[in-house]
């Protein structure tokens, strides 16, 4: 059975907890859905109209956070980390059902979405994945920030910087190969927030959940947590977490090249709006096993093993 064939999750997998923008508790589900489903939220704590794909067109709200919607106005926040981990996982099909509004915050990153997918495992189908590949050059640009994306023979690169006006979150860089690296950090990575910030956000309606538990809080050149940072780029990689999870919402993953300064969800959204604008862009093609590199097919195989 190839690992190029679509997977979904073995069995039920459950979290619990609290939204970061809403502060109300919820319940998720990933259910196994069968081939060519994709990733589809079902809001269970309503008896109708409640499907919700997780499309860029469906995207409705990139303010600190992705938000889904369907036609009828039934909305999905902070998808993010959870897209995330679907797309890192080899997840192409899954039923999240979920009892509120926002997905649930956890520690801040992904680490506990990515942990539970592994332990529980994977069933491979008999129907091969989707990819889509880039053909041509995209940019997005807003005042001092943007993002590109352009072709790339086999990987997915994804290109950051970051710039905080804050001594100790400062210039931050990373350049990861999707498919090949070693993505821990990037899972464990968790949301920040300036301290000064706070207070703002919460005025807005946001944040209304957010605590210790679930972001890093910088103060000055400090971090407020405990336990301090989980990895020397914490926060350029946590922005790169959102890339991925945002880049889900193209429906597949991805064979690209991105470069990306100071962006997020908004940038992201607008991209991938420009891409698939233009169908000269992009391909779906459905991707062999011999034209990917033996790191990626071993490493994958491990993964479906677990
Ligand atoms: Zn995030």
């Amino acid at each position: 059975m190839s690992i190029l064939n679509q997977k979904t999750v073995k069995n039920i997998i459950k979290f619990s907890g609290i939204g970061l923008h809403s502060g109300e508790e919820v319940n998720l589900s990933i259910k196994p859905a069968v081939p060519n489903t994709g990733i589809i939220f079902k809001r269970v704590d309503l008896s109708q109209k409640n499907l919700i794909y997780p499309s860029f067109e469906n995207v409705s709200n990139t303010s600190l956070n992705t938000t889904i919607s369907n036609e009828h106005g039934v909305q999905v926040s902070t998808i993010e980390h959870l897209m995330g981990a679907l797309f890192c996982s080899g997840v192409d099909n899954a039923l999240i059902e979920i009892d509120n509004v926002e997905v649930p915050i956890l520690d801040g990153s992904a680490k506990n979405f990515i942990e539970k997918i592994f332990l529980t495992g994977l069933e491979v189908s008999s129907t091969p994945i989707k990819i889509i590949k880039i053909n041509k050059k995209v940019e997005f640009s807003d005042r001092d920030r943007s993002i590109s994306i352009e072709p790339s023979k086999l990987s997915l690169d994804i290109d950051y910087e970051l710039k905080y006006d804050n001594q100790l979150i400062g210039n931050q860089k990373n350049k990861i190969n999707v498919y090949e690296d070693d993505l821990n950090d990037i899972f464990n990575s968790r949301t920040f927030c300036l301290y000064e910030d706070i207070e703002r956000i919460k005025k807005n309606g946001l944040a209304k959940g957010g605590s210790l538990d679930n972001a890093i809080v910088v103060k000055g050149a400090k971090v407020l947590n405990d336990q301090g940072l989980r990895n020397d780029k914490e926060f350029v990689n946590h922005k790169i977490l959102d890339c991925i999870g945002d880049l889900y919402t193209s429906g597949h993953r991805l064979i690209a090249k991105i470069k990306c300064f100071q962006g997020g969800h908004y940038l992201s959204n607008k991209l991938l709006r420009k891409v698939f604008d233009n169908n000269d862009n992009f391909s779906i093609i459905e991707i062999k096993e011999k034209t990917l590199p033996h790191t990626y097919i071993k490493k994958n195989q491990l993964k479906s093993i677990a």
